[in-house]
C-alpha cells in the first residue's frame, strides 16, 4: 500500500519534470507545448488510409467505420509516444493522442456519438501495469467528441496470449469469445453509437471482436479506431 502511494508520488514527480523536454528528440519546448515538440509532432506519419477490414466489416454490419490517426513504425516519435503511456504512466500523452484521434473524428461528419470504449486488459494484466492506456486516449477523444467515456463497457473475460507472434489467423482465433458485455452497462448501450478504441492496430483481431460483441448486446453504431495503425510483419 506504501509502495503504491510512493509511486504515485514519484510519477506525479516525473510527470512535472518531463514535460519540459520533448520526449522524442529531447530539445527544450515551449510551456504551451506538452511533452512532444512541434517539430517531432509534425513528423508523426498520418495515417490516412482505409484499414484492410473496413469494407468486410462494414459489410458484415459489425461497424460503421474504422480509422487510425498514425502509421505505428519502428524507431520514429510515435513509437516513444506510445511507450512512454504504456510503460511510464504518461497520462497526458495518452490524452493528447485522443484529442488528435477525436479531432479527424469530428472532421468527418456530423455524426454524434454517445460512448468511448477502451478496449479492455485482463485484470492480471492491469495489475502488472496498474492501468489500462487506451482509458487515456479515451478521455482525450471525449474530451473532443462530447461523447461519454465508458471504461468497464467490455470485459476481457478471457486471459489471452501475447499476439506479437501470431499470424493474423492466429490472432482471429486468439481473441475469440475473449470479451464480454459488462450486464452492468448491458441497457446503457441500447442502440447507442459507441466507438471502441485502442492503442495500436494491427490485424484488427482485437478492436473488431469487441465490436462484434457490442453489437450483438444491440449497440447501434460501432467505429473502431486506433492512434496508430501497424502493417503486419
Ligand atoms: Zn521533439
Amino acid at each position: 500500500m506504501f509502495r503504491r502511494t510512493l509511486n504515485r508520488v514519484l510519477d506525479e514527480i516525473v510527470n512535472f519534470v518531463l514535460p519540459n523536454s520533448c520526449l522524442c528528440c529531447e530539445s527544450p519546448i515551449a510551456p504551451d507545448e506538452r511533452f512532444i515538440c512541434m517539430n517531432c509532432f509534425k513528423k508523426l506519419e498520418k495515417f490516412g488510409l482505409p484499414h484492410p477490414w473496413k469494407e468486410e466489416f462494414i459489410a458484415k454490419s459489425v461497424i460503421d467505420n474504422s480509422l487510425s490517426a498514425f502509421w505505428f513504425r519502428e524507431g520514429t516519435a510515435i513509437q516513444t509516444l506510445l511507450h512512454c503511456m504504456k510503460y511510464e504512466k504518461m497520462k497526458s500523452v495518452g490524452r493528447m493522442l485522443g484529442n488528435q484521434i477525436g479531432r479527424q473524428i469530428a472532421e468527418l461528419n456530423g455524426m454524434t456519438f454517445d460512448y468511448v470504449v477502451p478496449v479492455p486488459l485482463h485484470k492480471a494484466r492491469i495489475r502488472d501495469r496498474q492501468y489500462n492506456q487506451s482509458e487515456f486516449i479515451a478521455k482525450g477523444m471525449s474530451e473532443v467528441l462530447n461523447a461519454k467515456v465508458l471504461n468497464d463497457a467490455l470485459i476481457r473475460i478471457r486471459y489471452t496470449q501475447t499476439q506479437t507472434k501470431l499470424n493474423k489467423a492466429e490472432r482471429k482465433e486468439n481473441v475469440k469469445g475473449a470479451f464480454e458485455v459488462n450486464q452492468k452497462h448491458k441497457d446503457k448501450i441500447t442502440a447507442k453509437n459507441i466507438i471502441v478504441v485502442d492503442d495500436v492496430i494491427t490485424t484488427g483481431a482485437t478492436i473488431l471482436e469487441c465490436a462484434e460483441v457490442l453489437k450483438k448486446s444491440g449497440a447501434g453504431k460501432i467505429w473502431v479506431c486506433s492512434a496508430a495503425y501497424a502493417a503486419l510483419d
